[in-house]
């Protein structure tokens, strides 16, 4: 499930590229890189590093753990990725082009569910405007677990029970 797209000026490789030639030593844009961009945000995808690097070597594009690593670093500071904190592994969506949003996520099947709420942002306004405090945005995420296996729980209670 993914949201509506917001639109942008810039395609990600022309905003990856500006960023890259805007550092104090300007860094090339380098054809790894550019594979690497054009698969993260072909789909809007919540992925840690390791699934990315499973997935890179599927879609036959070969290139170093470092690489992959070093690249997601400089999307995230670029603006184009977020880091989500689900657990104790760090995953990655991107945020350039795709809209606000929170995510419910699932102990027991890994499930993401994506969610906006105008009354959460709302909120959100309020507190930093009460604090006088310049928001370059925020995570939201509420653990616990999902219908389905919320479901499948309360029928293994119901067969344990027979
Ligand atoms: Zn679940
Ligand atoms: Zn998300």
């Amino acid at each position: 499930m993914s949201l509506p797209a917001v639109p942008v000026a810039q395609s990600p490789e022309d905003k990856f590229r500006e960023y890259l030639a805007s550092r104090s030593r300007p860094q090339r844009y380098t054809g790894q890189q550019r594979d690497l961009v054009r698969h993260v945000f072909a789909q809007h995808n919540h992925f840690d590093a390791e699934i990315l690097i499973d997935d890179l070597k599927k879609a036959g594009l070969h290139m170093s753990r470092a690489t992959v690593y070093r690249t997601l670093n400089k999307l995230v500071d670029a603006g184009m990725l977020r880091r989500l904190e689900f657990g104790p592994r760090t995953f990655f969506e991107h945020d350039y082009g795709y809209p606000q949003h929170e995510h419910l996520v699932c102990a027991r099947c890994g499930r993401i569910i994506e969610f906006q709420s105008p009354a959460i942002d709302a909120q959100l306004r309020d507190v930093c405007s009460q604090h006088q405090f310049q928001t370059s945005g925020h995570t939201l995420v509420v653990r616990g677990t999902c219908a389905e296996c919320n479901r499948a729980r309360a029928t293994k209670r119901r067969l344990d029970l027979i």
